[in-house]
């Protein structure tokens, strides 16, 4: 399997450090209001990423954080008169349940930065200790230029380098020993959240927070640390300038950056106002399509979001859940049988497009050649299943293409959901069949149940149900 890695601009073979083992940190977003389709860009592509690797069989430990202390959280507590807390810890909510409305799987670890403010504390008293960080009235600068492989994924040189990233000019700024410095610590102003420190009452820099939380839950070392592109410098070469001074060993293998979602070929920001929140395109459309249209183009290439594609999208996405929907109506009706010898030719064919799937994605995740493939799967199904075929050829037919809608995060066959009346009404059955000392059936109806997600539990005052 191929990764691109941004640390060699290359493609490269992908080697866990530890065989079957996979060790993953991406970078997730402040909160301090509903995240917008940018954001999720993200979060499906690197979702994507764990589903596949664990499609092939290794284990993913994945993490991904909330950076839940910012000045962008503290101005809107401010606007909004409460506090920083409940700002983050409301965003938090509502990103959660836009994630699971996007079918990303839950962290392994979703560490909040306020969390970690120990382990923070810690590392920076590292750096300090080996000369790689120095406290200027309560601030704390890390010493760029002392980290000799500064620049090494942003592929920057250090003396070209402007002093003006992202890091934010606070009092005590002309302290610093070179512009390059990039704070770790600083002291709080009035009204802000603040703890306890060696150098100040304050709250850490935004990178020192990455560096902590991925070592904290994935290592000193891990497989794949990943982000939006917009994150490779200084957020991505911060984060390798710390923990590689602090930990001494290298910290990530693979780097992996997604290209923006840009909107009338602009990135798409909340600075820009030119965005739309995940909870906007939920009103128009299932967020499958959202899904399924970030995974028609390449991770790394920039997408343009528009109504046309997002239709395109819409439509394809219907086509495979159509010809799921008509072969599960098929294995309702199909009777069991040797698959003939035509229906063995595609199924030949269908093997050799799930090669071609997997060929895909283990070049570098290509999921707009791997949906093609499915795309193809659909065709053949389309075009050769019927109430003639064989049980298992359709029933082959459909698994296949669930699963690799699955590895996509790509939901393609639906629960049947089971209203409350037909649960009534098999107790009911049950109870009946129960007093006829019909008990096999009596245990067939609990089974099928229990395989809906229905438990049933048999009391004094008759039988209970629950949803498991
Ligand atoms: P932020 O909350 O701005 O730190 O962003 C959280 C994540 O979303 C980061 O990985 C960003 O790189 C990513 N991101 C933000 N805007 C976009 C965009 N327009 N397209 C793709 N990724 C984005
Ligand atoms: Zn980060």
């Amino acid at each position: 399997m191929k990764i691109y890695n941004t640390l060699s601009r290359k493609k490269e073979e992908f080697v866990p450090i530890e065989d079957g083992n996979v060790s993953m940190y991406v970078c997730g977003p402040t909160v301090y209001n509903l995240i917008h389709i940018g954001n999720a860009r993200p979060m499906i592509v690197f979702d994507t990423v764990r589903r596949y690797l664990e499609y092939k069989g290794y284990q993913v430990k994945y993490v991904t954080n909330f950076t839940d202390v910012d000045d962008k959280i503290i101005k809107k507590a401010i606007e909004e008169g409460i506090t920083a807390e409940e700002v983050s810890g409301r965003y938090i909510e509502e990103c959660k349940k836009d994630m699971k409305s996007l079918n990303v799987k839950e962290a392994t670890k979703h560490p909040l930065a306020t969390e970690e403010i120990d382990g923070m504390i810690d590392m920076i008293k590292t750096l300090i200790d080996k000369g790689y960080a120095y406290e200027a009235n309560g601030t704390v600068y890390y010493r760029t230029r002392k980290f000799a492989d500064y620049g090494k994924l942003s592929k920057k040189n250090i003396d070209d380098l402007e002093a003006g990233h992202r890091s934010i000019k606070v009092a005590g700024e002309e302290e610093k020993e070179d512009p390059l410095d990039f704070v770790l610590w600083k002291p709080k102003k009035e009204g802000e959240p603040f703890w306890t420190s060696p150098w100040s009452e304050g709250r850490p820099g935004w990178h020192i927070e990455c560096s902590v939380m991925s070592k904290k839950y994935l290592g000193d070392s891990i497989d794949i640390h990943a982000g939006g592109e917009d994150l490779i410098f200084p957020h991505h070469e911060n984060e390798i300038a710390q923990s590689e001074a602090a930990n001494g060993v290298e910290f990530s293998k693979y780097w992996m950056h997604n290209g923006f979602l840009n909107i009338d070929n602009k990135k798409m920001s909340k600075s820009l106002g030119n965005f739309f929140t995940v909870r906007d395109i939920g009103e128009k459309y299932d967020l499958q399509v959202l899904r399924f249209f970030m995974l028609s183009a390449h991770y790394r290439s920039p997408l343009n979001f528009s109504d046309e594609l997002m239709e395109a999208s819409k439509n394809g996405l219907e086509r495979i859940l159509t010809a799921v929907a008509n072969l599960k109506h098929l294995e309702s009706i199909c009777a069991e049988g040797e698959l003939t010898s035509e229906e063995k030719e595609h199924e030949a064919a269908v093997d050799e497009l799930v090669k071609k799937y997997e060929a895909a994605m283990e070049d570098d995740f290509n999921t707009a050649d791997a949906i093609s493939a499915i795309f193809e799967i659909v065709k053949l199904a389309n075009s050769s299943a019927d109430g003639e075929s064989s049980l298992q050829y359709v029933h082959m037919l459909k698994d296949t293409i669930v699963r690799l809608c699955d590895v996509l995060g790509v939901i393609a066959e639906k629960e049947e959901e089971i209203l409350d009346e037909e649960i009534e009404a098999m107790i009911e059955e049950r109870t009946q069949a129960r007093k006829e000392k019909n008990f096999k059936r009596a245990d067939e109806i609990r089974d099928e149940l229990l395989a809906k997600g229905i438990v049933l539990e048999d009391t004094r005052e008759g039988v209970k149900w629950k949803r498991a």
